[in-house]
């Protein structure tokens, strides 16, 4: 509509280009308007208030037309607010619009013609992302957060460190994850609204993988791990094949792999297991088994000695006498070696008997153990990977579930870490896969990843 207008003017002016004749016609209209001495108001009409911008044409101050306050095209950037509409009819005899309009404060108001004023919305949309972005500034800086880490203990994250907002673990992701050995193993998917549900596909992991789900739901308060079905699950408990690259357990993606050959094999694992009555008295018989192999050796050693001893008192006598005066301590030096050896082989024989005693002992614990004890190894490395895949990579504290000897296993590389590691750290104390505990650290850095949205 007021294309239409303008254009039909501007053809009276000029057969210019039709931008350029727009131009002109504004323009013209204007002057011409200007030059009029006198308008007269045909129609009012209330408005609602929207807001508006000019970059051209003025602002009258009067109804009539008669007096300018502004040329608008130097205040392209004010906003005005239209609460008229008034017809004019000019001297010629057309009628025009011009709105009444004020600025926010009001200070300044007066008429524009309706054909400058261009309707102005305020971008919400943009205003909002605006405000957002002021909103979501990280809370702390690089250098704040690198003191938080330093104060905390290694690798374990405690106190602010696990309440700081979700831009500042956006932001320093990478930072948290070299310091605390976590990286994303989980697939997108696999955790949902913060909780994986396991198949187990191989039933024979069915108790392992429900005491390990067990124990993690408990450490961390929620549901975090449940049980699912073939047709509705985000994570699969299965065997794998270890043997090679030398695992008992795998986490990669979204699954979870369990060495069938390990598993299968009755005496695999259960001697590392240390919470039970059972394997108190399994790892007290190698104590002794070992200690008896100490003393035979020392044994021996003083054994052998003392003889040596008394070979060199009877062979200086020797020398300071003639070979007949010396038969008979010659005669004596040949007994000593003979009784050395005898007493030496007693010794031994001694040994063995108590050695062999106590391995028999050992395998009748052995025997017993296989059932019991071996099922917990594997809840133990259940648990191990079940860490994984919320997020934790292996850590040199023995306490740890994750612990593992060093930072390279077999071909697979602990990916983020804080530093290398050939043995573990901490008192040794049992824990971890040995007694399926999970220690202050693990469930620490379990809530840190959470944090990071790694479940
Ligand atoms: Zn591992």
């Amino acid at each position: 509509m007021k294309r239409k207008t303008i254009t039909t003017v501007g053809i009276i002016t000029a057969t210019l280009s039709v931008g350029l004749v727009t131009l002109n016609a504004r323009e013209n209209m204007g002057a011409a308007l200007a030059k009029t001495k006198s308008v007269k108001v045909v129609k009012t009409k209330k408005m609602s208030g929207k807001a508006y911008r000019a970059k051209k044409g003025y602002l009258y101050k009067n109804k009539r037309l008669t007096k300018k306050s502004w040329s608008l095209k130097h205040h392209r950037k004010t906003t005005f607010y239209a609460k008229k509409q008034v017809t004019v009819k000019k001297s010629n005899g057309k009628k025009a619009i011009y709105f009444y309009v004020v600025t926010k404060n009001q200070r300044t108001k007066g008429y524009v013609w309706r054909g400058n004023l261009k309707r102005y919305v305020v971008k919400k949309s943009k205003k909002a992302t605006t405000t957002k972005k002021v909103v979501a500034k990280p809370t702390v800086t690089k250098a704040e957060l690198q003191s938080l880490i330093d104060q905390s203990p290694d690798l374990d994250p405690t106190g602010k460190l696990l309440s700081l907002t979700k831009k500042d673990y956006q932001t320093y992701e990478d930072l948290f994850d070299t310091n605390f050995n976590l990286t994303n193993f989980s697939d997108t998917g696999v955790f949902k609204h913060h909780q994986a549900t396991l198949y187990v596909k191989d039933s024979a992991l069915n108790d392992a993988t429900q005491e390990a789900i067990g124990k993690w739901n408990q450490a961390l308060g929620s549901t975090v791990f449940k049980l699912g079905t073939k047709d509705s699950h985000t994570m699969t408990v299965k065997f794998g094949n270890g043997q090679t690259d030398y695992w008992d357990g795998l986490y990669g993606s979204d699954t979870v792999q369990i060495d069938r050959t390990g598993f299968n094999d009755p005496d695999h694992g259960k001697t590392i297991v240390k919470n039970t009555a059972l394997s108190q008295q399994y790892q007290s018989l190698k104590t002794k088994i070992v200690q008896n192999k100490t003393d035979f050796d020392a044994q021996s050693a003083v054994v052998s000695q003392q003889y040596r001893d008394k070979v060199v008192v009877l062979s200086q006598e020797i020398a300071k006498l003639s070979p007949l005066e010396a038969k008979s301590l010659v005669a004596q030096r040949k007994q000593l070696g003979k009784q050395k050896i005898a007493d030496l082989s007693a010794l031994k024989k001694a040994y063995s008997q108590r050695n062999s005693d106590l391995r028999n002992q050992q395998d009748a614990i052995s025997k017993k153990m296989t059932t019991t004890e071996h099922a917990k190894y594997w809840t133990g490395v259940m648990m191990h990977e079940l860490g994984h895949a919320l997020g934790l990579d292996h850590t040199p504290y023995l306490a740890d579930i994750v612990f593992a000897n060093n930072n390279k296993e077999g071909k697979y590389e602990s990916q983020n870490v804080k530093y290398p590691w050939s043995a573990f750290k901490g008192p040794q104390v049992n824990g971890g896969v040995e007694t399926q505990t999970l220690s202050q650290r693990d469930i620490d850095r379990a809530k840190l990843t959470e944090q990071l949205g790694y479940w």
